[in-house]
Order: C-alpha cells, then structure tokens, then sequence
C-alpha cells in the first residue's frame, strides 16, 4: 500500500514526489506511461554523443528566488541567455523584434526614440483587446505582425491568432533598445549536468518508487493507494465525459550534421516559410563541445502526444467543467500543464507544485509517530 500514487514524471509529479517523500516521510509511487522520467523536459545524449532535449527546446528561467533554490537541491547550473532569430524576407533578424530587428529589416537607421514613433505610426488602436493578433497589431501595427506573428502562429497553432486568446502571443514582447534576449528574467540557467540528472536527483528518494512504460488506466486497477496526484490530461481522467479538449502536438525530427555548427543562435524560428516552426541546435544551450552538431526540427500537428493547452475561450470554458469535477474528487489533486490546462512554463508548474505541496499539508496533517 502506497500512501501516494504520482501520475507523470514530469515537473508536477516529480516535485510533489520529492517533497511528499522527503518532508511528510510517506511513501510516494511515480508512474509515467514514456519509459523516461522527466516529462517534456527529458534530455537524452543521441547517437552522436549530443545532449538533445527529445520533446523540443527547454529553457529553464524564473524571476522566483525559491523556485530557482529549491531547483538547486538537484542541480548545478549553467548561465545561458536564450536568443533566438526569425528568418523573415531571407535575412535574420532578432525576435523579439527591438531596435536591430527594424533597422536591419527596413535598411534604417532609427534610434530608441525614433522606433518609439516609428511604431506608433503604425500601431492600430483597438478598443478591446482580447485575441493574439489584437494585441500585437495594437503595439506594432500589421506589417510586422504578418511578418513576424501571423504565419508562425497559424503553423504552429492551425488556427488564426484572431481565434487564439491574446496570452499567446503576449508571451513574446517588443522592445525599443538593442536587449536581444529572449527572457528577461533575473535567473536564467540551464541544468549543468541535464534535466534527465536533475529529475533522477529529484526522485532517488528511498521514500520514492519509480515505475516507468505504467499507464494509469492499468495501474489504478493494480495498486493500492490512498491519495492521488495527477497530472496528465484532466479530460482523459473523466473519460472526455464533456467531450475532447483540444490540445496541440508537435512532430521531432531529429538530425545530427557532419559539421561543427548550423545556426549562430540556438533556435531560429520560421515565421514565413518551411513546414517546421523553428530549428533548435543543441550546443548553443548546454555548451557541450563536439565536432558535430545536433539538431531538432518541430512540425506542429493536431494527433500525437497533448504538449500544448490552446489558449481560447471555448476551451477555458470546457476545461471550467472538467475542473468543477477535479474539485469535488476526495484525496485527488490535479497539478501541472495538461491537468490544469494552462500554458505554464517549468518554473510555473515547479511554483504550482510547490503550492499544492502547501496546501496538502495544510488540509492533511502529518501523522506523529508514536
Ligand atoms: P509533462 O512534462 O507533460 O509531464 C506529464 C507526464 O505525465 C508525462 O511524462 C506523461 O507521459 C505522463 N502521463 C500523462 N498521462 C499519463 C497516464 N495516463 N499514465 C501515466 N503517465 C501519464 N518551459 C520552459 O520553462 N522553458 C522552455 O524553454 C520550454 N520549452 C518548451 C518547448 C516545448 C516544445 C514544449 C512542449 C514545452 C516547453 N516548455 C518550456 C514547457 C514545459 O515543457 C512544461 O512547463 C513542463 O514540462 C510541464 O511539466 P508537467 O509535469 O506539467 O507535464
Ligand atoms: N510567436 C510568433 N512568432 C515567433 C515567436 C512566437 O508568432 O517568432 C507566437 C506564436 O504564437 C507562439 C507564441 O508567440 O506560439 C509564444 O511563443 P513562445 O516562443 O513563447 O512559444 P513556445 O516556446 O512556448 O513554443
């Protein structure tokens, strides 16, 4: 008997493992259906011998100082600042668009100030904004949006930014100065050693035991437990009793090139062109040296594994009744980016874990031994 099932092994399942093993002293079983821990975050050396992320790019930063320190128990870290450049009218320019993106794209020569005006001029001012083309086309008018924001988001969404909500393309700023990073965040790193090692810290808890290619729909009917957390799609936890929430998936190709380097940053996106929404070299974000190179091509596509919620108000809606179900579930807590349906990147899942873990103990005392 198991005081915990954890179901995933990904950031939600595995920090509320650690911290349920290692501070309530119960015992915790993690299961995850992939044959890796680690969830979307899992890195793995290929063949070559390159560290590559299998399920796309991860870029760990925070503004939270506990998040990062509780992160710190389980790695060292490496500082990287992620840039990324668009490809857009055959030359590359940096995204988010700033100063050099403008001057470079329009053979100019404008100070902050002048790209102050020069983006002014150009903004249209809506009354309301509420979807993702709104909010960029209020800031920076039409012509960069259809550059930049129209066809990356159409290719990598299948739909119009117009039917998407404006969170998704808010997540990318626009700035007047020359700052090229793509996070602002005052902690930017990457796990020294992987998050594949950082993962396997995380649960090597005699407390812990880990039981990988486990589906939950098999494993409810096998072990004995007394709480649940999960943190897989909340609508397959109810059987899609209120029907299916759409959830984006993504195709890896992955490819290792008989050459030292491909790109001079470590992502490139494709907002005009190509099948594949960005490319990803690996190197430029662990800092690992080797003669070749390794990279990842993403095709977004409607079938395969849920990586992305689709932020639209429809879908909030159905996931609304799906999560008034979650609520009333005894000694169930649904956590992390698919049993929430929010886009969350790592260090929000981390805080929401954290915050689960909290609000566990507050409800549920830890039993004293005599
Ligand atoms: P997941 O990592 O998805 O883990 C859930 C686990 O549950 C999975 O391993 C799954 O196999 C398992 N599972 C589901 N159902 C079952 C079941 N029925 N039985 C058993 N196991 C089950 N965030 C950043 O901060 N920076 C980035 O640069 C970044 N880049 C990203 C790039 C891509 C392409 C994607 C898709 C996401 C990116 N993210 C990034 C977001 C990051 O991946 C997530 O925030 C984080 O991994 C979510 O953790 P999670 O535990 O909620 O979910
Ligand atoms: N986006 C875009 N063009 C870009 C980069 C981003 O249109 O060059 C939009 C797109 O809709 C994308 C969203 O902004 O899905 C958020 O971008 P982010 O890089 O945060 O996406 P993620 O890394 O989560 O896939």
């Amino acid at each position: 008997m198991f005081d915990w099932l954890v179901v995933g092994a990904g950031f939600a399942g595995s920090v509320l493992a650690e911290r349920i093993a290692s501070q309530r002293d119960e015992r915790v079983l993690v299961i995850d259906k992939r044959p890796h821990v680690g969830g979307n975050a899992y890195d793995r050396y290929d063949e070559a011998g390159i560290l590559i992320h299998q399920y796309g790019p991860h870029i760990f930063h925070t503004n939270s100082e506990a998040i990062f320190d509780y992160l710190s128990q389980f790695t060292r870290w490496r500082p990287y600042e992620h840039r990324v450049l668009a490809e857009v009218d055959g030359m590359l320019a940096p995204i988010p668009i700033n100063l050099t993106t403008v001057n470079r794209l329009f053979g100019l020569a404008l100070d902050s100030e002048g790209l102050a005006r020069w983006l002014a001029e150009r903004a249209e001012p809506r009354a309301e904004i509420r979807t993702s083309e709104d909010v960029v086309v209020s800031a920076i008018g039409r012509e960069l949006y259809e550059k930049f924001f129209k066809g990356y988001t159409r290719k990598q969404w299948g739909v119009d930014p117009s039917e998407l909500d404006k969170s998704v393309t808010a997540r990318v700023p626009t700035r007047t100065n020359t700052d090229d990073r793509y996070f602002t965040d005052a902690y930017q790193y990457m796990p020294q050693h992987g998050y594949t090692r950082l993962f396997e810290r995380m649960l090597a808890h005699p407390n812990i035991k880990v039981m990988l290619q486990t589906d939950f729909e098999e494993a409810r009917k096998e072990i004995a437990f007394r709480r649940l957390i999960y943190t897989g799609p909340i609508d397959e936890f109810f059987d899609f009793r209120f029907g299916k929430l759409p959830y984006r998936s993504l195709q890896f190709r992955h490819a290792t090139l008989d050459q030292s380097w491909l790109q001079p940053v470590a992502v490139v996106n494709y907002p005009q062109t190509q099948a594949y929404t960005r490319i990803t070299e690996y190197k430029h974000l662990t800092g690992q040296r080797h003669e070749k190179t390794s990279i990842t091509y993403e095709f977004p596509s409607d079938v395969g594994d849920p990586y992305y919620p689709v932020p639209r108000a429809e879908n909030m809606a159905l996931y609304k009744k799906y999560e008034r179900l979650a609520l009333v579930q005894p000694d169930v807590w649904f956590v992390g980016r698919l049993a929430t349906y929010r886009y969350y990147n790592m260090d929000q899942v981390v805080g929401q874990a954290l915050a689960t873990f909290r609000r566990i103990c507050q409800d549920i005392p830890v039993k004293k031994t005599p």
